[in-house]
């Protein structure tokens, strides 16, 4: 790969936490913390790293506002897949970047599980994704009951598969994965590094098969479930996690800022 390095990912996804007021308080607290963490914030205006906030949808202005000269990006927790329309307490892409976002997460197992998202439903988000220019992060993974029963790459082959359909992926296209285990979100249990990794470099493989290598290796493959300050720089140290997907830890700047600086050893400033 020629060029600049590509970025280490570190996503914080708030969830249902944070309103308008916290979201400010929030981001005023990440830039005095970060004015004094000089390594980081180079590492952030070079690009090595990157920040990524998914603040609840009516939280997104007030964050494209705050963070505006700040090097850390932002985008929506979920998206319709159609632009506009009758679709009572769904937001679109092109709402999201008319907020300034960048991201959007698609398919979070919270959506899947809780509210009943079809993997039709995040193919056809995905697709939105890449046509209105938002750069999407996949999220699969497998349950506890799939990984006790051995299927998880069979699981994270399905979901995959069934996320891009037929889409096509030109080299310029920029997309993220996310291996989220359902039984490691909010539960304190992390995926072992070697783990993680195991189904990362599987995802990659993938993605090299289906789009070629120089898709896959663009790709960022981001590990999510229970990352915190203790446990994210031996996730970020293995080969193919690119980055992590934080919940829980990102909703203080101080703690998702230490995670961060996990990242620094890989990309020294
Ligand atoms: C998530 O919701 O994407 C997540 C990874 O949550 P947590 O870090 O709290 O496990």
């Amino acid at each position: 790969m020629t060029g600049k390095a590509l970025p280490i990912i570190i996503a914080g996804n708030w969830k249902m936490h944070h309103g308008v007021k916290a979201t400010a308080e929030y981001f005023q607290k990440l830039n005095r913390l970060l004015s004094a963490q000089k390594a980081l914030g180079r590492a952030l205006s070079e690009g090595s790293v990157q920040l990524i906030f998914f603040p609840p949808a009516i939280d997104l202005y007030t964050a494209y506002i705050k963070t505006k000269a700040m090097p850390v990006a932002t985008g929506a927790q979920n998206i319709h897949w159609e632009s506009k329309g009758a679709y009572t307490g769904e937001i679109s892409v092109p709402m999201v970047k008319e907020t300034g976002g960048g991201y959007a997460l698609v398919g979070h197992s919270e959506r899947r599980l809780i509210f009943g998202e079809t993997i039709e439903m995040t193919a056809q988000k995905l697709e939105a994704c890449f046509k209105g220019d938002v750069t999407p992060v996949l999220c699969i993974g497998e349950t506890d009951n799939e990984r006790s029963a051995g299927q998880t790459e069979a699981i994270l082959s399905r979901q995959f598969d069934g996320a891009f359909g037929d889409i096509s992926l030109e080299e310029q296209t920029r997309l993220h994965i996310a291996y989220e285990p359902v039984w490691a979100i909010g539960t304190g249990n992390t995926a072992t590094p070697e783990d993680a990794e195991c189904a990362c470099r599987f995802i990659r493989e993938r993605l090299t098969r289906r789009f070629g290598s120089r898709v896959s290796r663009k790709a960022r493959i981001l590990y999510g479930g229970s990352v915190k300050p203790g446990n994210a720089h031996e996730l970020l140290s293995q080969k193919n996690i690119d980055g992590v997907l934080v919940g829980g830890a990102s909703l203080d700047p101080e703690s998702f800022l230490q995670i961060a600086g996990a990242a620094l050893p890989r990309h020294p400033g």
